[in-house]
């Protein structure tokens, strides 16, 4: 996703109204605090300048020890401030952060089927993870120092117009300069932090895909060429960080130089001050000092800056996210349907990935409730696209789809999907045992479903043989298993979830000879009494079919039962013939 252009910025004000005000118990103390430490620090100055105009010229021991009592007294406020200020407010942006991170996983995990097939999963993880990290800054330490420092300069400034206008007018050049300068590279450093994003996420986006293919990589000999591709990756993301150091470490060196020019010119201004008897040893040492006091947030600012540009680039990037339309949007799907009894209409159904290139098309048939309805023909004819549109995973862009005569697109996902059930060619397991992945759609079934399921999907054949049963543990993806034995857990995932609605995409293509026979006999049990679209590339799992839909290039070229079909010897019956001679 390299649309960085065509993000739009977060402003203060949403920030403001999300982030801060919802905040405001915890940076409000924050800012009590944060003005205790600071007023405590500005005792120190004029303490100085006591002790050097009055204490020690009048020789008075007693004020000199109360001298030294209040400063230490100043550093024990300012130390135990400082400790309650970093607490409370690092451990509130922590706590932003998993919040935020909470909410867009949320989001992500409730956008379409579209969208996951468009955006790489460790794109996604970086979202989710790295994006939100900067937000950090808004709510630490970074705000409370922010206001802390603009307010402990003001205070400084107007100490030292009291101490002396002259030298205040000359320190207040170069400081208008550093602020203008800072505010331009802020404003040129938010893209470079914002584009820093989008290669963070495509390069994980990129290593996750490796790893996870790493046997084809190592089958084609291919790691050369993916650790350049990495090398590529890293290295623009290095770029991208130079880039903005380099802008980041001009603002810091820009302060040094121009304040302490500043701090030169004080020199001379002071030391012709004192000369004439217009400034005292002690107004010229608080006046140093206060202006150290001032500088050093101004310093300081320029960091909390560069945090907060990429804290708001953080932002835009995940407000994309989340601006992204979920899958039921608006809030449309409100339709309960508690108990689906499982007539399916599919009305001149159409349907394209790509604007202009449909996939299917004006496609008709009604699947009655507890029919077995078979989807046949060549790859890439649209099957998987017809059964995606009978998830919900896909939504027409004309025609409709009805349920128990309700229009899908108005039934409530969570109705509809909690009575659908899905099981594909490459069915996903989730790392853990088999008993987990079996019990995925129903964790609190019995011992007994449980059984069931494993016995109708004949998992036990298997699982009899490891020594852990079906507590063995299958590894990422299910990797630790033949293909076989995946499908025959997620068939036994399938009989768990008892659906209305049953979709099986090629789901015994993985089985061997025997064992589909074996699983045939299972399937049909699972078919029995609910609605199930059937696509398979072994016609013999499909002679049985209510009736057989011969798809061509997205639309249904034959429809009728095996025998009809096979009669008239159109489409379906080349297929099988075709098929019978291998
Ligand atoms: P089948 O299951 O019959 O093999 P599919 O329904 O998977 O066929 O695919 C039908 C057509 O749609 C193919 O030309 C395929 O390239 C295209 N297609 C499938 N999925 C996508 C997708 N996510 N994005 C774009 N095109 C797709
Ligand atoms: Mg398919």
């Amino acid at each position: 996703m390299s649309k960085s252009k065509k993000l739009k910025n977060v402003t203060v004000g949403q920030v403001f109204k999300t982030i801060i005000w919802p905040r405001r118990k915890y940076l409000s103390i924050g800012l009590v605090l944060i003005i205790i430490s600071r007023l405590a620090g500005l005792i120190l100055p004029g303490a100085s300048k006591y002790l050097i105009d009055d204490v020690i010229p009048n020789g008075d021991m007693t004020m000199l020890k109360w001298l030294i009592l209040a400063v230490a007294a100043a550093i024990v406020v300012q130390s135990i401030t400082s400790f309650a200020l970093t607490q409370i407010l690092s451990v509130e942006a922590q706590h932003l952060i998993s919040q935020l991170r909470a909410k867009v996983q949320r989001h992500i995990i409730q956008l379409p089927i579209r969208f996951f097939d468009n955006t790489k999963t460790g794109e996604l993880v970086s979202r989710i993870m790295t994006d939100v990290e900067g937000v950090r800054n808004l709510v630490g330490t970074g705000f409370a120092q922010m206001i802390g420092g603009v307010l402990t300069a003001l205070i400084c400034l107007v100490l030292l117009i009291v101490i002396s206008p002259l030298m205040t007018a000359y320190v207040l050049i170069p400081v208008a300069i550093f602020g203008v300068i800072s505010m331009k590279a802020f404003g040129k450093i938010r893209p470079i932090f914002r584009e820093r994003g989008v290669i963070n996420a495509e390069v994980t986006g990129r290593l996750t895909e490796t790893l996870g293919g790493v046997r084809v990589i190592k089958g084609f000999n291919a790691e050369a060429q993916e650790i350049k591709t990495f090398e590529a990756g890293v290295t623009r993301l290095f770029l991208n960080v130079k880039e903005s150091l380099v802008t980041t470490s001009l603002v810091t060196s820009a302060a040094t130089l121009l304040l302490g020019l500043a701090s030169a010119g004080i020199m001379g201004i002071g030391g012709y001050l004192i000369m004439n008897g217009e400034l005292t040893f002690g107004d010229f040492l608080a006046f140093t000092l206060y202006l150290g006091f001032m500088i050093a947030p101004i310093v300081q600012m320029s960091n909390i800056g560069s945090q907060f540009t990429e804290a708001f680039a953080g932002l835009d990037r995940t407000e994309e996210i989340l601006n992204t339309p979920l899958e039921d949007e608006g809030g449309h799907r409100t339709l309960q349907l508690d108990h689906i009894y499982g007539d399916v209409v599919f009305d001149k159904v159409s349907f394209a990935y790509e604007a202009g290139k449909e996939v299917v098309k004006e496609i008709s048939f009604k699947a009655p409730a507890g029919t077995v309805t078979a989807l046949v023909g060549t790859s890439g004819s649209g099957k998987t696209t017809i059964a995606g549109l009978a998830a919900s995973f896909l939504n027409p862009d004309s025609g409709t789809i009805t349920v128990d005569g309700h229009d899908l697109q108005t039934i409530s996902l969570q109705s509809y999907r909690s009575q659908l059930g899905v099981v594909l060619q490459d069915d996903f397991l989730f790392e853990g045992t088999i008993r987990n992945n079996i019990l995925f759609p129903r964790p609190n079934a019995s011992e007994v479903q449980l059984m069931q399921a494993v016995q109708a999907a004949h998992v036990q054949e298997f699982t009899d043989r490891f020594p852990d049963g079906l507590e063995t543990l299958i590894g990422e993806r299910g990797v630790k298993l033949s293909g076989g034995q995946r499908q025959r857990i997620a068939i036994a995932r399938a009989v768990l979830a008892d659906p209305r609605i049953l979709i099986l995409d090629e789901a015994t293509s993985n089985l061997d000879t025997e064992s589909e026979s074996l699983i045939q006999a299972s399937l049909k049990t699972l078919m029995q009494g609910r609605t199930t679209f059937v696509i398979a590339h072994r016609l013999s799992t499909i002679r049985q079919a209510d009736q057989i839909l011969v798809i061509e290039q997205g639309r249904i070229v034959e429809q009728g039962r095996h025998e009809e079909l096979l009669e008239k010897k159109g489409r379906y019956y080349q297929l099988y013939t075709y098929q019978a001679r291998i």
